[in-house]
Parts: C-alpha cells; sequence; structure tokens
C-alpha cells in the first residue's frame, strides 16, 4: 500500500509539473506576442521630498495590459520575460513610453522633476546599451536608472561596468534599488557612484514598531551621508511611516500613503490636485 501511494503520488508530481509546464509554455508564447503588441505599459508611482513632500520625481512601473485578463501586475510575467531573455526588450520598451509620456505631461505644461525607470541584468549586459539609448530623446538629469542589488556587480563583469559608466556621461542617475536585501557586497555596489539608495519595503514597513529597523535605516542613511549618497524609502505606507522616515533623514519617499502607482493620464490631475491643498498630503 505504501509502495502504491508513492507511486500515486509520484504522478501526482510530474502530473503537476507537466501542468505547470504547459502553463509557462502558453505564458512564454504570451508573453512574446505581447511584446510585439507592445502591451507593456508603464504606469507611475510618484516620490516626493521627505522634508516638503513636494514631487521629487516618478517610478516607471510595468503592466501588462492583457487584452483578456486586463490591466496585470509584474508577479509573474517578468521572471517568464527573463527566462525567454526578452527583459531588455521590456524594459526598452517601458524606458520609451516613459519618455513618451514624460514629454506629453510637458506639453501640458507640467514638469516633472525626473523619471526613473527600472533596469534588468539583461539590458545591463547589452553591449549596445550606451548607443541604444543615447539616441532617445532626453534632457540630461531628468532620467535614472534603478539597478536591483541582485544583478552581479561583484563578478568584475567588465561590460556592466562600462555600461554604467557610459551611461552615466549620458546624464543619467544610477540608483540602487531594494537596497538591502540583495547579496552584493556594499563596496561593489559603492563603487557604482549611485547617486540615490533606495531601501526595499521590506526594511521600511517595519520601522513604526521596529527600534532595530530604525537603527538599519538610519545607519544606510549615515552610510549615504558621509558618502554624498542620497536615500529613498520605497514603501511609505502611513503617514507614521513618512514623519519617521523623515526624522531618520531619508530625503525622498514613495508609497502607498503618499501616492499608488497609477496610469500616465492620471497624473497631471493628482499633482494639480495636490498642489491646491497642500495640507491634504498627510503631514499633520
Ligand atoms: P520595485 O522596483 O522595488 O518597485 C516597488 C514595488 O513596490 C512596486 O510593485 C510598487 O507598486 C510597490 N509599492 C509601492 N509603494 C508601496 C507601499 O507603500 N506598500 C507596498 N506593500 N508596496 C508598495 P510592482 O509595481 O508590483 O513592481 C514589483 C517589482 O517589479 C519592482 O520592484 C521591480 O523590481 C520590478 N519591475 C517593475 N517594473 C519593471 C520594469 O519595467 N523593468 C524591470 N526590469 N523590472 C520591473
Ligand atoms: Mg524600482
Ligand atoms: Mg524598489
Ligand atoms: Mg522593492
Amino acid at each position: 500500500a505504501a509502495r502504491q501511494r508513492g507511486r500515486n503520488h509520484i504522478e501526482y508530481f510530474t502530473d503537476t509539473l507537466r501542468a505547470e509546464a504547459v502553463d509557462t509554455k502558453r505564458m512564454a508564447d504570451d508573453v512574446l506576442r505581447g511584446l510585439e503588441r507592445r502591451e507593456f505599459i508603464p504606469v507611475y508611482q510618484l516620490q516626493f521630498d521627505a522634508r516638503t513632500l513636494e514631487v521629487t520625481g516618478a517610478e516607471a512601473l510595468v503592466r501588462w495590459q492583457h487584452p483578456r485578463q486586463g490591466l496585470l501586475t509584474p508577479f509573474r510575467f517578468l521572471e517568464v520575460a527573463e527566462m525567454l531573455n526578452v527583459m531588455g526588450d521590456l524594459d526598452a520598451m517601458v524606458l520609451e513610453q516613459a519618455l513618451a509620456d514624460f514629454r506629453g505631461w510637458a506639453a501640458q505644461g507640467l514638469r516633472v522633476p525626473r523619471i526613473s525607470v527600472n533596469v534588468s541584468a539583461q539590458r545591463l549586459g547589452d553591449d549596445m546599451l550606451a548607443e541604444r539609448i543615447s539616441r532617445l530623446d532626453f534632457e540630461p538629469g531628468t532620467l535614472a536608472f534603478e539597478l536591483v542589488e541582485t544583478i552581479s556587480f561583484d563578478d568584475a563583469s567588465q561590460q556592466i561596468a562600462d555600461n554604467i559608466q557610459r551611461i552615466r556621461a549620458l546624464g543619467i542617475d544610477i540608483e540602487i534599488d531594494d537596497f538591502g536585501t540583495g547579496y552584493a557586497s556594499i563596496l561593489s555596489l559603492l563603487n557604482l557612484s549611485p547617486r540615490f539608495l533606495k531601501i526595499d519595503k521590506d526594511l521600511v514597513l517595519p520601522v513604526v514598531g521596529s527600534a532595530r529597523s530604525r537603527k538599519l535605516v538610519s545607519s544606510v542613511v549615515e552610510i549615504g551621508r558621509a558618502l554624498g549618497i542620497g536615500v529613498i524609502a520605497e514603501g511609505v505606507e502611513s503617514a507614521r511611516h513618512a514623519e519617521i522616515l523623515r526624522d531618520l533623514g531619508c530625503q525622498i519617499l514613495q508609497g502607498y500613503a503618499l501616492a499608488r502607482p497609477m496610469p500616465a493620464e492620471d497624473l497631471p490631475a493628482f499633482i494639480r490636485a495636490r498642489a491646491w491643498q497642500p495640507g491634504a498630503t498627510g503631514e499633520a
């Protein structure tokens, strides 16, 4: 009976694997089709000066405008895109659309100081990256690239180091995303001379209840201060979070308490509504 159970278990297991493989295959085809039809678009989450709560910029976050499933958040499709080796194409699509949206806002008389886009390891490894970027239409100082700490900056990838150098020379800021959650050495990260460290929400969320978390954040702020690197906190979910993070010395805040990710067309009205009622920002 035990053997029978074991066999059933294995059968069940292989069936599950097979179903998952079919699922992934279907999703892979769907992602490729979506790329062809440019279904990957950015939404924007505003960022704010921790002291004045003025808008300092916006992060472009990819969404999949799926023909049947609606607007999808990137929990599964980024993995599939990575597996397919098309993350670079997806990032390029988001960047191009972000620059177009930026010009669209400007045409409406709205100046968003800066746009940040996420850049994958696959895109950073592209030896044509700097050339591709240099062909795009943007003003130096208005664009930032967020690099996640899981990119292996340590393993002396000359290609990546060169790319980052050239990107910076084009007037693009480098930011370390999800700082504190990866395994890159602090030294290799600081060697990239980032303009900002972005502390991940997993470290930011507990600051309200945990003195240890507050110490962690303030030590990141201190490292930044010593080296002339600013600190951005993401995952600012309440007015209390905003207050604490400001007091700990974070310069820029991003989170649901201040603004949710929103479509490009909603951004002008949101910013104008805020400008008229500065009291309604959550600060008391
Ligand atoms: P990330 O770059 O660290 O982006 C922040 C994530 O935290 C976003 O999730 C955002 O919606 C969410 N978030 C913002 N404020 C709060 C808050 O107050 N509380 C909580 N709980 N969450 C908050 P999203 O949009 O689902 O993106 C997830 C991740 O996907 C991003 O994390 C980034 O690593 C990746 N990603 C998104 N867009 C792109 C892209 O265009 N290219 C690449 N390569 N990666 C992207
Ligand atoms: Mg990011
Ligand atoms: Mg982040
Ligand atoms: Mg994060």
